[in-house]
């Protein structure tokens, strides 16, 4: 019989995992809850109705199409019986198990609230289309509503966005914004001026995109600060609602800010389904919940399992796509290698290819190697890093003409919004277990 590998999540790790096996001689079954690959890294732009879902979403059946040994199947996974080597998906109409010889698990990280998860209704994060979509529909209904109303003081709240985290995507979603308010939408509203939208980006922490560096990371708030962006750090939330968001500076002094529009870009843990793991495994976990694996990804005391990416924990190694891209491909390789009858466990070497955020348009700063450097160039970096790894041939170029109409133009292709995308996550958490089931007949409302 093949060998059997089963891979769970079709995001970086997974998918790069699949593609690392085409000329293996096993049989892959790769399980997502989500039937696309996703892009996270521009989940912004489709925040802020520059690009389409599809063009950072291609569908992973589309992707491994031609790959003949892979097949990919809907599932969220819910449970593993390690002994027994299976894993056990859900979907909307039942559930279903399926056996390995080798495993990989690569199912990302999610949101933290950081104990607050009540928050997450006034400010929701971005992790997903789903997140991008009602935060679209979030950003663009409040000019909407500003437009309609005639209390200034009602106008002000809904021309205030808030993002809270100055992170990498905090401030790429503040330099959107601020874009798409002072640029994109000045000629096309008849009462509002949307130049004077106020868009704050929070932090708790005294310094933005730590990682960068000071030099770096000061060039990116002088460019925020330009593009009208109030960069507040040291201001720590403790409290959200619809109306607005309170703060608690650094030296204590208590804060409101009225805002409709609040992001939350703070903060990741990894994926539940790790402690589902570690239960099973005895596996330990870090402080944000990722498995703390074996210096060749695996779990303690299961060679066959590959845990990678964002629920991974090994050499302090950040939560960033290279890590998932090149813990698939290493995993992919241990399996092959391992068929050939070598067994040895080749530790996993991370090659570090530098990292870059966009502050606006025609303006980035990138770390790579020894370059340090701010501006046109870095931007330029990170517009051939995103199409280099964007997939599919078609993807690349709709991207580079919604670009040209966001970035060289002033419009945005992408403001389509709907009812159902701002309303719909709330409606169907209020709802619980009482939401029809329109894909099984038999287990609907009783
Ligand atoms: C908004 C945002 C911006 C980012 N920007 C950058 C950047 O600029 N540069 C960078 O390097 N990194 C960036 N990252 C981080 C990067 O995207 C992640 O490190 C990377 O996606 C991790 O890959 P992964 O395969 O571990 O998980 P993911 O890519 O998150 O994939 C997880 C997969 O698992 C599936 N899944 C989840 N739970 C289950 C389940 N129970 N059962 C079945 N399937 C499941 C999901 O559907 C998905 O297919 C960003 C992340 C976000 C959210």
């Amino acid at each position: 019989m093949m060998h059997r590998v089963v891979i769970i999540g079709s995001g970086f790790g997974g998918l790069f995992a699949a593609q690392a096996l085409r000329k293996a001689p096993v049989e892959i079954t790769l399980v997502a809850k989500t039937t696309h690959h996703l892009f996270q890294p521009l989940l912004y732009q489709v925040a802020t109705g520059i690009l389409s879902p599809g063009e950072i979403a291609p569908a992973t059946r589309e992707i491994l199409r031609h790959q003949k040994n892979a097949r990919v199947l809907l599932g969220e996974v819910t449970e593993f019986d390690l002994a027994a080597k299976t894993v056990t998906a859900v979907v909307p109409s039942g559930e279903y198990s399926v056996e390995y010889d080798s495993l990989i698990i690569a199912v990302g990280a999610s949101q933290s609230y950081f104990g607050n998860d009540h928050f997450a209704q006034f400010a929701p994060g971005m992790k997903s289309i789903d997140d991008a979509l009602e935060l679209r529909g979030r950003i663009f209904s409040s000019f909407e509503l500003a437009e309609l109303s005639d209390d200034a003081t009602e106008i002000d709240r809904l021309m205030t966005f808030v993002i809270v985290g100055a992170g990498p995507t905090g401030v790429e979603m503040a330099g959107q914004i601020a874009e798409l308010a002072h640029r994109t939408l000045v000629s096309d509203f008849r009462k509002i001026n949307t130049r004077a939208t106020r868009v704050i980006l929070l932090d708790a922490a005294p310094a933005m995109l730590g990682n960068f560096g000071k030099r770096l990371s000061d060039k990116a708030k002088l460019q925020l600060e330009r593009l009208g962006v109030e960069v507040r750090l040291g201001a720590k939330v403790v409290g959200i609602d619809h109306k607005g968001l309170d703060i608690k500076e650094s030296d204590n002094t208590p804060h409101r800010i009225e805002a409709s529009c609040k992001i939350w870009a703070a903060g990741v843990m990894a994926n539940p389904l790790t402690k589902t793991i570690a239960a099973q495994s005895g596996a330990q976990l870090d402080s944000v919940g990722r498995i703390l694996v074996e210096p060749d990804c695996s779990l303690p005391g299961h060679p066959e399992i590959f845990v990678i990416g964002d629920m991974m924990a090994l050499n302090h190694l950040p939560s960033v796509a290279q890590v998932a891209i090149q813990g698939g491909r290493h995993s992919a390789k241990q399996i092959i290698k391992r068929l050939k009858g070598d067994q040895s466990r080749t530790p996993f070497e991370y090659k570090d290819k530098g990292s870059m955020v966009t502050v606006s348009r025609f303006y980035a700063i990138a770390s790579v190697g020894k370059i340090r450097t701010a501006g046109i160039g870095a931007w330029l970096i990170w517009l051939g890093v995103h199409i280099t790894y964007m997939i599919g041939f078609k993807h690349r170029v709709t991207t580079l003409l919604h670009w040209a109409v966001s970035f060289v133009g002033t419009g945005r292709a992408e403001r389509v919004i709907t009812e159902q995308q701002v309303i719909a996550r709330s409606a169907i958490e209020r709802l619980g277990d009482r939401v029809p089931n329109p894909y099984n007949a038999n287990k609907d409302l009783e």
